[in-house]
C-alpha cells in the first residue's frame, strides 16, 4: 500500500512535468485557421456566412467573422465556397456487425463464419468508413459475441494505430434467457448469443459489473426481443428483463456515472423500460402518449433508427412481411409524436444492422421527410448527440474550446439535407483525415 502511494506521488511528479512540457509545447503547436463560406456551428438556429475558426492543437481556439486578422505563416484551409459543419455523431452504430442479408446467411453469418481477427479487421475497416463520412463519434452499442472488442479497437485508435472516430462502447449488452440470437438450432447445442444473458435482479447487476470492469461506456439493453402481428394486425414485441432486474443494472450504470441505452419496440418492454430508469429508447417503434409524457418527465433520450425498418422488407404475404409493414407504420405516427413532444431525439442509423458500404448520412433523408427540419436533424446528429454523452461543448459544436471536430460539404444540407452524404472534408481531434475540396 505504502509502496503504491509513493508510486503515485512520482506518477504525480512525473505527469506535472509532462504537463509542464506539454504547455510550453501547445503555445507552440502550429495554428491552422479553416475559413468557413457557410458556418452551421452545431448550436445556432442560422448559420452564419465567412467565419475563420482558429486550431490549435486538438482544440478551437476561436472562431471569428472573416474579416479578422490572420497572423503571417499560418496554415490556412480554404473551404470559403463549401458549407462547415462539426464532426458528425452517430448514436446507434455496431463496428462488429457485417450486414444481416439473409442471402448472405443473416445475422447468423456474421458469429458463425468468421473468427475474432476477420471480425476485427472489418471493425478497423467500418471505424475508417465512419470517419471519411465525417462521423467523428459513434456510440457503439455492443459488438454481438465478439466481447470486449469495441473497447480494443478503441484503443487502437486512441493510440493512433489504427484510424477512426471517437467510440463510446457498449461491449457486451445484457439480454434474458430467451431473449437473443443465435436461435433456432437444436437445443442440445450450446449456441453462442449476441447479449450476456441473466436471469434475476443479482445476474444482472453482475452482468453491469463485469461490463463496466472491462471498459463499457454505456450499458446497452435489450427490453424487447422478438416481435410480430397478432391476430388484429397489431404489432407485438416479446418482453425480455423484468423492472426488477433492469432497475439493478441502471442502479450500477449509474453509480458508475454511466448511462443505459434500452432496445425497446413497444408495449411490456418499452414501459418495463421506462420504469426501470433507462436513459434513451433505442428504436422506439411504438410509444403510447402516456409513454411519451414519461419521456418527457424522465427526460429520456430517443434513437428512432429509422432507415433499418425501411428496407429489405420481406414479401407482403409472408409473417415476416407483414411485420415488417407494421413496424413501420407504427414508427412514422412515433417519430412524429415525439417530434411535436419535443423529446430529446439523437441520430442512429443502426449501421452494422445493414452493411458498412451503406451511407450513414441516410437517416438524416428519413428524418426529414417524416417532418423534422434540416437543422433540427443536424442537431441530433451534433450538439444534441453530445449533450447525451456528456461532452456537451467538447463535441457536435464548432465553438471556443471544443475539439477540433469539423466537417464540410460542397453545398446546403438545409435545402438538400441528402448533401451530408458526400462530405468532403473531414478534420478528427484537430488533423485533417480527408480534403476533397483542396484547391
Ligand atoms: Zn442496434
Amino acid at each position: 500500500m505504502r509502496k503504491q502511494v509513493s508510486f503515485v506521488v512520482v506518477m504525480l511528479a512525473v505527469a506535472a512535468s509532462a504537463s509542464l512540457g506539454q504547455n510550453g509545447g501547445q503555445s507552440a503547436a502550429a495554428l491552422t485557421v479553416i475559413r468557413a463560406g457557410t458556418l452551421i456551428d452545431g448550436v445556432s438556429e442560422t448559420p452564419k456566412k465567412n467565419q475563420l475558426i482558429f486550431v490549435r492543437g486538438e482544440h478551437i481556439e476561436k472562431v471569428t467573422e472573416g474579416s479578422a486578422t490572420i497572423p503571417p505563416g499560418t496554415k490556412v484551409i480554404d473551404l470559403s465556397g463549401a458549407t462547415v459543419l462539426p464532426g458528425l455523431i452517430d448514436s446507434h452504430t455496431h463496428i462488429f456487425l457485417w450486414g444481416e442479408d439473409p442471402a448472405k446467411g443473416g445475422y447468423d453469418a456474421n458469429i458463425l463464419k468468421a473468427g475474432i481477427a476477420l471480425r476485427a479487421a472489418r471493425a478497423t475497416f467500418a471505424a475508417r468508413r465512419a470517419l471519411e463520412q465525417g462521423f467523428t463519434t459513434l456510440r457503439d452499442v455492443e459488438t454481438e459475441v465478439a466481447g470486449y472488442g469495441d473497447v480494443e479497437i478503441k484503443q487502437a485508435i486512441e493510440e493512433g494505430t489504427i484510424p477512426g472516430p471517437r467510440l463510446f462502447c457498449a461491449t457486451r449488452a445484457i439480454s434474458t434467457t430467451g431473449g437473443y440470437n443465435l436461435e433456432g438450432y437444436a437445443p442440445e447445442l450450446e449456441m453462442p448469443k449476441g447479449a450476456q444473458l441473466v436471469d434475476g435482479p443479482v445476474e444482472a447487476r453482475k452482468a453491469a459489473r463485469q461490463q463496466l470492469e472491462h471498459g463499457a461506456d454505456w450499458i446497452k439493453v435489450y427490453m424487447t426481443h422478438r416481435s410480430w402481428v397478432d391476430k388484429q394486425g397489431k404489432l407485438v414485441s416479446q418482453p425480455t428483463l423484468t423492472v426488477e432486474e433492469l432497475k439493478a443494472i441502471v442502479d450500477e450504470a449509474h453509480g458508475w456515472q454511466k448511462k443505459v441505452a434500452c432496445h425497446a419496440y413497444n408495449g411490456i418492454g418499452l414501459q418495463r423500460a421506462l420504469d426501470g430508469g433507462c436513459d434513451s429508447i433505442e428504436h422506439g417503434l411504438e410509444i403510447t402518449d402516456a409513454q411519451i409524457a414519461q419521456m418527457q418527465r424522465q427526460g429520456t433520450w430517443y434513437c428512432p433508427t429509422i432507415s433499418p425498418y425501411y428496407g429489405d422488407w420481406a414479401r407482403a404475404d409472408t409473417p415476416e412481411g407483414k411485420r415488417d409493414r407494421a413496424r413501420a407504420a407504427v414508427h412514422e405516427i412515433s417519430f412524429k409524436k415525439a417530434l411535436q413532444a419535443h423529446l430529446k431525439i439523437v441520430y442512429g442509423t443502426d449501421i452494422g444492422g445493414m452493411p458498412w458500404t451503406e451511407p450513414m448520412a441516410q437517416e438524416f433523408r428519413q428524418m426529414v421527410r417524416l417532418g423534422m427540419p434540416p437543422m433540427d436533424a443536424i442537431q441530433s446528429a451534433t450538439s444534441r448527440a453530445a449533450e447525451m454523452l456528456d461532452m456537451k461543448g467538447e463535441i457536435g459544436v464548432i465553438a471556443t474550446g471544443a475539439y477540433a471536430e469539423v466537417i464540410a460539404v460542397a453545398g446546403d444540407p438545409l435545402k438538400d439535407v441528402g448533401e451530408l452524404e458526400h462530405v468532403r472534408f473531414v478534420m478528427h481531434n484537430g488533423s485533417v483525415f480527408k480534403n476533397d475540396l483542396a484547391k
